[in-house]
């Protein structure tokens, strides 16, 4: 360790023959290394130590107002940085310890030592300062992000909660997750993880007021204690301005990264009494806006406790599924709005427990992606939608391609691409009459991997289409850069349509737009005859929607594909 050229020592003691004393020893040991500022009462020290900066404080237990273990006490609160030698003439052990115990670096009894004790001293409590306050970082920072840890984060919770109740105030508690982290940091590898979880403390942090605690507690979890709230409100707002925060893509090297998190909140008193029932409670708020689609936040209800067992139950029961055969596809057609004749199907995932109702994939498909299952079961679907449209071509009915929903879980297995190639071989069924449908955010991921599964399944034939264009992402370069066929405009904007705050100019701006890059353009949820016609006029190739006909059993299918257009309307 290199120590200052001009060692600066605060000596605070009252008798002038002692004052004199050490200066005179540490003139002896090293002339012209050490500048002494001498002060002879407690109540001088805040001032000095306000002026001046000291390497390290020497200094006497007994002060005319002050003795025993408060000397150190008090220079330690008054700054918690500053080495502490105590030198006093009290030669019990018990107080020696408590003076280490409460931040003294080291004890030295007057009279006993020569110059040099006292030099090495001083030395050794400046480095011993050091590494204690470097240890003291490594227990309650993370690291990575130089964030409170777990450690620091319970106790700042603490503290927090004990001020709340004094002062009767509302404190919030709010748990982040980032959502799909772990695929990022699988496909990506860790170091853009790590990358990613720096970029996103910096976003965070200036999410937060001064006073808030924002901790890292391992993985992608972040927590933010929000210190004295108004309200729910005041949360609310934090929370907003997280979910916004997260909007712009991270630049992370080469990689542009599109993240979402889910937030849950729990406030103290009402969400809970405890520090271990908030921090529950929060954890199950956040589950709860992971199970509504991610990218939002819920506060913390009382029902939700009855939820977390339904979730578990659910994912027991989803696990069996398969193999008890009660997934079922559901055939969507999608028509030609001039001829109004069949052009297609959208393979549409059904749950069927036996003895209860048909279960629509809103309940269920983030549990299989959470879990896993949904690279099991997507196979099943692409596999068994491969057979049937087979099977009707076999039946001499008129060849339409099936589409087929990818989740961006399966979308990032390297395998992908053979398992469809698998597929196809299977059941026989010609790659153009195959159509993979998907989301704008999986496209977003802009990985090595997009790129090439994509490519891969371009030049085996199969059509690709993507999914609920419009509600993602506001960067439209993909479409330029991925071989697509197929947009999908999102049934809100179709919805909107006739009423609506959707201006219809945006849906022709869409229309225009896949056009111009000359794609399919697809309208889904087309309810009205309005909706029908508008986007008829302005060009839009096929529509999709109740308007012509539900999602349909297989049975139901194959008899409207026979007559080769719905019968209603
Ligand atoms: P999606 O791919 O956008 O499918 C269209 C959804 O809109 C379907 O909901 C369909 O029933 C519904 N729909 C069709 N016409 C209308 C209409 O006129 N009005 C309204 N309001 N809705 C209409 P569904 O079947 O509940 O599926 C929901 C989502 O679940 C799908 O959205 C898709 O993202 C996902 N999904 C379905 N099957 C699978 C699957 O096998 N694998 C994966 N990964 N996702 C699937
Ligand atoms: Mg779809
Ligand atoms: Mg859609």
């Amino acid at each position: 360790m290199t120590l200052p050229k001009m060692f600066r020592i605060l000596l605070v003691e009252d008798n002038p023959g002692d004052v004199r004393l050490v200066r005179e020893m540490l003139a002896e040991a090293n002339p012209g290394s050490f500048d002494i500022t001498h002060v002879s009462c407690l109540s001088n020290v805040s001032r000095t130590m306000g002026n001046q900066e000291f390497d390290v404080a020497l200094v006497d237990l007994s002060l005319p107002d002050a003795s025993g273990l408060c000397t150190v006490t008090h220079l330690h609160n008054v700054n918690a940085s500053l080495p502490i030698v105590v030198l006093s003439s009290l030669t019990d052990e018990d107080t020696a310890l408590l003076a280490l115990q409460n931040g003294a670096q080291d004890y030295l009894v007057k009279g006993r030592g020569d110059a040099h004790t006292l030099v090495r001293a001083l030395r050794y409590a400046v480095e011993r300062k050091q590494s204690e306050d470097k240890l003291t970082y490594l227990a309650q920072y993370d690291h990575l992000t130089g964030l409170p840890n777990r450690a620091l984060f319970r106790d700042r919770l603490n503290h927090a909660m004990t001020l709340v109740t004094r002062y009767q105030g509302t404190t919030g508690l709010m748990f982040l997750d980032l959502d799909h982290f772990k695929e990022i940091n699988d496909t990506l590898g860790h170091d853009v993880g790590d990358l990613l979880l720096k970029a996103m403390a910096v976003r965070l942090k200036n999410c937060v007021r001064e006073g808030d605690t924002l901790a890292r507690l391992g993985g992608d979890e972040f927590t933010i204690i929000l210190d004295n709230l108004g309200g729910a409100d005041d949360a609310t707002a934090v929370a907003e301005k997280i979910i916004a925060a997260m909007q712009p893509p991270f630049e992370l090297g080469e990689h542009e990264i599109f993240v979402t998190t889910s937030v849950g909140i729990a406030l103290y008193p009402n969400g809970g009494k405890t520090a271990e029932d908030l921090i529950k409670h929060a954890d199950a708020a956040m589950y709860h806006a992971k199970s509504l689609g991610r990218n939002n936040y819920q506060f913390y209800t009382a029902t939700l406790d009855s939820q977390g067992l339904q979730r578990m139950t659910l994912e027991n029961r989803l696990r069996h599924a398969l193999e008890r055969e009660e997934f079922l596809i559901y055939y969507q057609p999608l028509i030609d709005p001039h001829s109004k004749r069949i052009t297609g199907a959208e393979a549409l995932l059904r749950w069927q427990p036996a003895g209860e109702e048909l279960i629509l994939p809103g309940e269920f498909i983030y549990l299989l992606e959470q879990t896993g299952l949904i690279i099991a079961v997507g196979k099943w679907v692409l596999h068994t939608a491969c057979a049937r449209n087979r099977a009707w071509q076999n039946d001499g009915l008129a060849p339409i391609p099936v589409a087929v929903n990818l989740s961006a879980r399966q979308f990032r297995q390297k395998e992908l691409a053979a398992t469809v190639e698998r597929a196809l071989l299977a059941t026989g069924l010609e790659s153009q009459y195959l159509q993979m449908e998907l989301t704008e955010g999986l496209l977003m991921e802009n990985t090595g991997l997009t790129d090439r599964t994509l490519t891969t399944l371009k030049d085996m034939g199969v059509r690709l289409s993507v999914d609920d264009f419009g509600t993602g992402y506001s960067s439209l370069s993909y479409l330029k850069r991925f071989p697509l066929d197929t947009l999908k405009i999102d049934q809100s904007f179709v919805h909107d349509l006739a009423t609506g705050p959707t201006d219809p100019a945006l849906v022709n701006a869409i229309i225009a737009l896949g056009h111009s890059l000359r794609l399919t353009v697809v309208a889904e949820g087309v309810e009205t005859a309005e909706q029908l016609a508008f986007l008829s006029k302005r060009g839009c190739d096929e529509v999709q929607g109740y308007y012509f006909s539900h999602p349909l059993p297989a049975a139901e299918f194959t008899a409207m594909l026979a007559g080769g257009r719905p019968s209603a309307p």
